[in-house]
């Protein structure tokens, strides 16, 4: 079984009443419906991506959406893993001067900023702007290690 195939599972068992497995596939029923028998065919494709389909006719997106479930979370092995873990915030900079060059270019003078030093290296900087409208931009940077 695929992760994500795992995943949409798990989504459907405590909603979708009555999951049990159909042919190749599992059946339940349909979270995005008032459901009196199990309208929802869950399915793994060729390219491994789930498949999903209300025999009702209920948007796919609906049913998506009474899941929580995420369009690339049908496919993506990965979706789970927080975002942090794939993707880096922001872009990498040599050193936190760099970054910091940078970001003023972009944002300007930064209303506040904290660095961070070990054994007399700067390791982190975190810069903030106020912005006119009361939100905040915060530029966490830290070096590659
Ligand atoms: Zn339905």
């Amino acid at each position: 079984m695929s992760d994500a195939l795992r995943r949409v599972l798990d989504a459907v068992a405590p909603r979708g009443d009555g999951l049990k497995k159909s042919g190749s596939g599992w059946s339940a029923r349909c979270p995005a419906h008032e459901d009196r028998q199990a309208s929802l065919s869950i399915g793994e494709g060729q390219d491994g991506r789930v498949l999903l389909k209300c025999h009702a006719g209920c948007d796919h997106k609906a049913i998506l959406a009474a899941l929580r479930l995420e369009e690339r979370e049908l496919f993506e092995a990965d979706a789970t893993r927080p975002a942090a873990a794939t993707k880096p915030a922001g872009r990498a900079y040599a050193t936190a001067g760099e970054a910091r060059q940078s970001y003023e270019r972009t944002l300007g003078e930064p209303t506040a900023s904290w660095e961070y030093e070990l054994n007399g290296e700067l390791v982190g900087l975190v810069l903030r702007w106020d912005r006119p409208d009361g939100k905040k931009d915060i530029r966490p940077h830290q070096p590659p290690r």
